[in-house]
């Protein structure tokens, strides 16, 4: 008698860069409809009480750009609250057996003037100028004495850690790379050195190919569910043609880019029931070393889940939507 196939409950799929193992588990899934039923915890907060609406309360911005009436239309401040501050230098010190040196760096935060639309409900041009922002800032950075990396992310609700509900991004220069990153970073260059050819390049012709996790594309950007996403619905943008440098992004593909954001997070929002996310940008390292083998992309995830127990000591994530089921269903929505 031949052994009946048993349907496997869960399967473990291997992430080519970092190397971690992630879940999907389905067993214990819903459909992706079904995420959609989730209640948001609102932060409300008047616009007068809003210190983004009351920009001048803030300090002089380092960078405005304004609409036709002259008026701001996305900005950059200092963070009122910053983790990494100027100062003197590293101060690098040992305390017995621990090392500790001064966090040295910069803060800002990028706002967008509408105290409540979110960046998926902004029109094209005004994601573009949040797109500008980040460059402009980003090159500005990137020569500042002791920084070597600039990390730029986006909080979307409070259960994605964003204080202030108005609409912001936010710019943190600093002189080490996070380990996120660096993990990034060196699985791309074994890669590299083993196969001879960008792991992320590998990736993106295999799926657009394959097209199962493609969500969305234009020319010069794919949008797709990750193989081994970490969560449900997991988003990652790339630009098809392999670049390693965020800031050299040309001229002419920032309204692709801005495309694609917009319309990620807008499928997002509408298939998700809004759910609170955060993005963030992984490029190489601005420290002068050579990142060739490097492939930058927007990372978007949703709060599908919290890291409990399993995930915590494992570090083992657990996905409970198929990333083709996940790109499917999304890249259905209009
Ligand atoms: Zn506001
Ligand atoms: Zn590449």
């Amino acid at each position: 008698m031949a052994a009946e196939q048993k349907k496997p409950t869960s399967q473990l799929r291997f992430d080519l860069v970092s190397k971690d193992w992630v879940l999907i588990a389905t067993g214990r899934a819903k459909r992706p409809e079904e995420f959609a039923k989730h209640e948001r915890i609102k932060v409300e907060m008047a616009a007068k009480d809003c210190p983004f609406c009351n920009l001048a309360t803030q300090g002089k911005p380092v960078l405005e750009y304004k609409d036709e009436a002259g008026q701001w239309e996305v900005a950059v401040i200092p963070n009122k609250y910053p983790a990494f501050a100027q100062s003197g230098g590293l101060n690098e010190r040992a305390e017995g057996p621990y090392s500790i040196m001064d966090g040295v760096g910069y803060h800002e935060v990028v706002v967008t003037r509408d105290h409540k639309k979110s960046l998926a409900e902004l029109e094209m041009p005004q994601i573009h100028k949040v797109i500008d922002a980040y460059q402009e800032r980003y090159l500005e950075l990137m020569n500042e004495k002791l920084v070597n990396y600039i990390s730029i992310f986006h909080n979307h609700g409070r259960e994605a850690g964003a204080s202030i509900a108005h609409p912001h991004s936010q710019i943190i220069a600093m002189p080490l790379t996070d380990p996120d990153l660096q993990g990034s970073i060196n699985g791309s260059r074994i890669f590299f050195e083993n196969q001879g050819k960008c792991v992320h390049c590998k990736m993106i012709e295999w799926d657009m190919e394959d097209g199962r996790r493609i969500i969305y594309e234009n020319d010069k950007f794919v949008v797709l569910a990750p193989f081994a996403s970490r969560m449900a619905f997991e988003i990652r943008i790339y630009p098809k043609e392999h670049h390693a440098y965020f800031e050299r992004i040309k001229e002419g593909d920032k309204n692709q880019l801005a495309e694609a954001l917009k319309i990620s997070l807008s499928k997002m929002a509408k298939g998700l029931n809004d759910p609170a996310y955060n993005f963030f940008l992984h490029t190489a390292p601005a420290d002068g070393k050579n990142y060739d083998h490097y492939h930058w992309h927007f990372e978007i995830l949703p709060k599908t889940a919290i890291w409990a127990g399993f995930e915590m000591g494992t570090g083992i994530e657990i996905s409970t939507v198929e990333p083709e089921e996940a790109a499917k269903y999304l890249r259905e929505i209009q």
